[in-house]
């Protein structure tokens, strides 16, 4: 059983652009913001935008003042003219390659050549298109349409950047068999090109297809019509809810999607998929693993691991305090931010949402009650231990509380909660069995620390560029949002180097007390999950958390037979 994800599936770089631009506008602009139409052909990204105060409008409605954002299809330089008329602000997202497409229009038109689009007349890219050609352009859907045009001047072909790459080139070949002078522009998408041909090579390999996005999204419906024409079993779904019982008795599954899904769906729909799968034994092992992963057990069983393993390095003989006060802090303090998500979790794990809502009852309780229990045994343990987990118990609480003095809370800082919560788990799992036993750091206790800081703040990363798309939804601001993508994932690629660094170190000068090579074994597990992520091998929810919080206790499980 197997779902396989595509790895070209998802937003464009043109729709991403037209995304991310609307959202940075949504920061700044007070008020309603309009887009010049639907800004893509997902109604569930519609829907969190309207919620947002992103509103669809046509020209006529633009209001003096109004802030309105072209999306990446493209206009009619009219429409263009008739927003400015009107005392709009404009912000022109259309895709650069879109762009370049109207330019070639309206060049071949200036020369008094026949501009002929091979697409869908209907769809807004093509309108805007046409209108670029000046009245020299007309639109053909299919070959039958293209054959039997007349034309009396040179023309050009060219396509919808989402037009079925072969399908063009059928038309193409038969429009200079007909018409020899034509210039045939390729204009069809790289990004839609690969699409396609990666959706065909999947639906060769696996039993069945499943296509996410948007119905009345063409290139969607294209890349669904385009796996039926190889007689695959395709489901054509928007989310998750709509997979039908049949499509989780197929043996290997594949998923793509088109331009305008963004990644929190697709992923939702493999997790579903997946689910569906799983049925007997592997069922039962499945829901106890979501039920692990879902009530941060596993994010404690992980601290545990990591406990253990820092007593081993630093050569403490394991003790009750020294097991229990780093698992019980680090679990309450999941468990509540888990809690203080709720909006993002929506969008990016609705099934974790789901989990935390239904069990609310004991869950937050237990979280209390292992914070309370973690800083009661801390003080037991050590007065200096004891103030140290209230100090953080205190900090943690006033995180969302708005500072006098500075007049935001911590949590208003971009980044802020992932380097909180890496310092915590560097502090619990280094600091705690040093000051514990000797009251002071020693060397080794600061060694561990540093790696363990260095790969939590990597653990934090993966996480927040898997959720990247749905944070920026909500107007979180991770790092990955803050910094961009490249940096994060440079910085990422540092804290591992240093993690790998230290760990090396330490190895070579026997700086560790016992099992020191096992340190080494965290930067390449993260390297191996921020792979298995960006080779979509795993997309997120239960199996990427499972693989990220999984290596601990089984390193700590070595480190006792070493
Ligand atoms: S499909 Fe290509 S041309 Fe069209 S918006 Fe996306 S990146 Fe731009």
């Amino acid at each position: 059983m197997a779902v396989k994800v595509s790895r070209t599936a998802g937003f464009c770089m043109g729709v991403r652009r037209a995304m991310e631009r609307t959202l940075a506008e949504r920061r700044d602009v007070e008020g309603t913001l309009y887009t010049l139409g639907p800004l893509i052909h997902n109604p569930q990204v519609l829907e969190i935008l309207k919620k947002n105060g992103v509103v669809p409008v046509g020209t006529d409605e633009v209001r003096c003042g109004s802030t309105v954002i072209v999306r990446a299809h493209g206009v009619a330089p009219e429409a263009l003219e008739a927003l400015k008329e009107k005392g709009a602000l404009v912000i022109n997202a259309t895709c650069p390659k879109v762009g370049r497409i109207q330019g070639m229009a309206k060049k071949a038109s200036g020369e008094g050549k026949a501009v002929i689009i091979v697409g869908d007349r209907d769809h807004a890219e093509v309108k805007g298109i046409l209108g670029h050609a000046r009245g020299a352009g007309l639109c053909v859907s299919s070959l039958e349409e293209a054959v039997a045009l007349r034309l009396d001047r040179p023309a050009i072909l060219l396509a919808q950047t989402t037009f079925n790459e072969e399908e063009y080139e059928a038309i193409a070949a038969a429009m200079v068999r007909r018409f020899p002078g034509i210039e045939v522009l390729h204009t069809v998408c790289d990004a839609t090109s690969r699409r396609q041909e990666e959706a065909r090579r999947m639906a060769a390999d696996c039993d069945a297809m499943v296509v996410v996005g948007g119905k009345n999204s063409a290139n969607t419906m294209r890349l669904a019509r385009i796996i039926a024409s190889l007689g695959k079993p395709v489901f054509a779904v928007e989310d998750e809810t709509e997979l039908p019982p049949e499509a989780g008795r197929f043996r290997r599954v594949g998923v793509t999607a088109g331009a305008s899904t963004p990644n929190w769906l697709i992923h939702r729909v493999a997790e579903r998929l997946t689910e569906m799968q799983a049925t007997g034994v592997a069922g039962l092992l499945w829901k106890t693993l979501a039920f692990l992963v879902r009530s941060n057990l596993l994010t404690g069983l992980s601290a545990l691991g990591l406990a253990l393993l820092s007593l081993v390095w630093q050569g403490f003989a394991p003790a009750f305090a020294l097991l229990s006060v780093p698992p019980l802090y680090l679990f309450a303090v999941h468990v509540l931010n888990s809690f203080s998500e709720a909006r993002a979790q929506e969008i990016n794990e609705p099934a974790q949402r789901l989990f935390m809502q239904r069990h609310r009852r004991w869950l937050m309780p237990l979280a209390w009650a292992a914070l309370a229990l973690a800083c009661a045994i801390a003080f037991l343990a050590s007065p200096w231990v004891g103030l140290l987990t209230l100090s953080a118990t205190v900090l943690g609480l006033l995180y969302q509380v708005r500072l006098p003095v500075a007049r935001l809370s911590l949590a208003a800082i971009p980044g802020s909660k992932d380097l909180f919560t890496a310092g915590a788990w560097a502090v619990f799992i280094g600091w705690v069995p040093a000051l514990t036993a000797m009251r002071e750091l020693s060397q080794r206790s600061l060694l561990v620390s540093g790696v363990v800081f260095a790969m939590m703040m990597v653990r934090a990363l993966a996480h927040d560029m898997k959720d990247l798309q749905g944070d920026r939804m909500v107007g979180k601001e991770t790092l990955p949002i803050y910094l961009g993508q490249g940096a994060s994932r440079a910085l990422g690629a540092l804290l591992i180097a240093v993690a790998a660094g230290l760990g090396a170190w330490a190895v070579a000068g026997g700086r560790f007390a016992a099992a020191g090579p096992l340190v080494l074994v965290l930067p390449l597990h993260a390297l191996l999950y921020l792979w298995l992520f960006q080779s979509r091998r795993v997309t997120g929810g239960i199996a990427f958390s499972a693989v990220v919080d999984g290596c601990c206790p089984v390193l700590a499980a070595l480190a006792l037979f070493i």
